[in-house]
């Protein structure tokens, strides 16, 4: 299976192994990879699927994109990825809220959040993809971070053979906890920094180590390239098409559904990456009906899916689902280049980087909505949620799960969809206890530290053991910098793992 750019528009487009995409992160012209040709799969496949442990469900479907690795090589990446250590309580737990409403939980990995899907086995990928390329350099993978993806980043990559990581956090940018999730981080490959500055200082100095290419050479000479692990790598994607075949083969398992039938998936949306995987899923043949794209206040996608405007020249409000803070879904122009053509993806990626905004066709909307609608969920009806499902249900979810349960139950209403419709869950409620605590009609802890402990003597829900204990870990990484001094900073960490 080859995979192309999303932007060349050439008669004979330029081909590239998985290997090669994963190793890249983004094609040559600026586009993302996609696979030229989408793998078909029959129900007996799915059926198939329904005996086996996650991981033998992991490397069945991987193993249809990623032609060029071998079968040993992606059993041992599904199998030191999702091992019963690293994700306590299984993978992808299906949780029953109704009859028709389902909660698939991606959030029992290493750092509490569905991050963890694609980063656990991502680094192994890319580990083996450096070995395929006959790449002789070491990788050094550089993250700027607001908070979880870097921690998610750091356990994933921590110990990957040929790699090493680096972590730039803002100071005044992230939370307790997150803090001492970064500072206590183990494995030899690892380094963090704290930037004196905020988010936007942090990752404007990686682009610009990115784009400086006597920076480049530099390390080159030390026998090192650059890397970033941006949710925009094919080897971040892949990995997501896997849990919606897990969940419909449990919704099997469990006598819930007959083979063919359709399920809905109402997924929490930022950067359009979870949900694209679902689409890839929907397209190989899963039975999927209706996906619905939950936004929070920052309702562009609401307002594409809805219009086929794209415009981002609107106010960024920062919400209690922050991980969904997004106003440039970057992910969306893979949906594009399927459903629109390379020509178009290309001109409106130009107006959109231009303008800020773009209009797809109306007979491409119609399409696109075959599949796909937008709902969002305001602040007060995403806490409002959190309070209902738990006093109804005893079922307590996390502020971003939240926004995709009100959307399920409203489309589900609207429509009169008597179909099943899975709720994708992407992040503990311990991981935004303070909010979710709130939420629940308490007092807003000022501390997120105390917020574990309070929610959970009012739940008496478990903390996961990825947060459970942490301010008694020991700490690594205290140092801080300015944002200046970041290439030095690299170069010296270079200097200290370089052969
Ligand atoms: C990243 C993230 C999302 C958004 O996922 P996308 O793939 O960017 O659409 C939703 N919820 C949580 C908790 C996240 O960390």
């Amino acid at each position: 299976m080859n995979y192309i750019s999303t932007r060349d528009n050439s008669l004979v487009k330029k081909k590239y192994l998985s290997a090669e995409a994963i190793k890249l992160g983004l094609a040559s012209d600026g586009g993302l990879f996609i696979p030229e040709e989408i793998p078909q799969i029959s129900n007996e496949f799915i059926t198939s699927l329904v005996p086996l442990s996650y991981p033998e469900r992991a490397k069945k479907v991987l193993e249809l994109f990623l032609t060029d690795y071998t079968d040993g090589e992606l059993r041992e990446c599904c199998e030191r990825a999702y091992n019963e250590t690293s994700f306590v309580g299984g993978c992808a737990p299906m949780k029953k809220i109704t009859d028709s409403l389902y909660s698939l939980e991606l959030w029992h990995g290493p750092t509490s959040a569905f991050k963890d899907m694609a980063l656990q086995i991502m680094p192994k990928l890319l580990s083996k993809a450096l070995v395929k390329t006959e790449e002789t350099r070491t990788a050094l993978i550089l993250v700027a971070t607001s908070g979880d993806t870097g921690k998610a980043a750091l356990e994933g990559y921590k110990d990957a053979e040929g790699i090493n990581i680096m972590v730039f956090y803002p100071n005044d940018g992230v939370s307790r906890v997150q803090k001492l999730q970064m500072a206590s981080q183990t494995g030899d490959n690892v380094n963090v920094c704290a930037i004196y500055g905020n988010f936007d200082d942090a990752q404007n100095g990686v682009k610009a180590i990115f784009s400086d290419a006597e920076f480049a050479k530099q390390a080159n000479e030390k026998g090192v390239i650059l890397s970033s692990a941006n949710s925009i790598n094919w080897g971040r994607l892949v990995p997501q098409i896997v849990y919606y075949f897990s969940a419909y083969a449990d919704l099997l398992a469990n006598g819930e559904i007959s083979v063919g039938e359709k399920v809905n998936f109402c997924v929490p949306t930022g950067n359009f990456g979870n949900i694209f995987a679902a689409y890839i899923a929907k397209m190989m043949g899963l039975p999927v009906g209706k996906l619905i794209c939950a936004s929070n206040a920052n309702n562009v996608l609401t307002d594409f899916l809805t219009t086929g405007e794209y415009n981002r020249n609107r106010k960024f409000m920062s919400t209690i689902s922050p991980s969904m803070d997004i106003l440039i879904s970057s992910n969306l122009e893979r949906l594009l280049s399927f459903v629109c053509g390379t020509d178009k993806t290309r001109a409106y990626m130009s107006s959109l980087s231009k303008e800020g905004a773009y209009k797809i066709d109306a007979e491409d909307l119609a399409k696109i909505n075959e599949t796909f609608c937008g709902l969002w969920a305001s602040e007060e009806e995403t806490a409002e949620t959190i309070k209902r499902i738990y006093e109804e249900y005893g079922y307590l979810i996390d502020t971003h799960t939240a926004v995709a349960v009100k959307s399920a139950i409203e489309y589900m209403s609207k429509e009169n969809d008597g179909r099943i419709t899975v709720a994708v869950s992407t992040a503990s409620p311990y991981k935004f206890a303070a909010d979710v605590y709130a939420s629940l009609g308490e007092d807003k802890p000022s501390d997120d530290l105390d917020a574990l402990d309070l929610l959970s003597e009012k739940t008496g829900a478990a903390i996961p053991y990825p947060l459970d204990g942490i301010a008694s870990r020991a700490v690594r990484f205290t140092y801080s910098t300015h944002p200046e001094n970041m290439p030095k900073e690299v170069l010296a960490y270079i200097d200290s793992f370089a052969k």
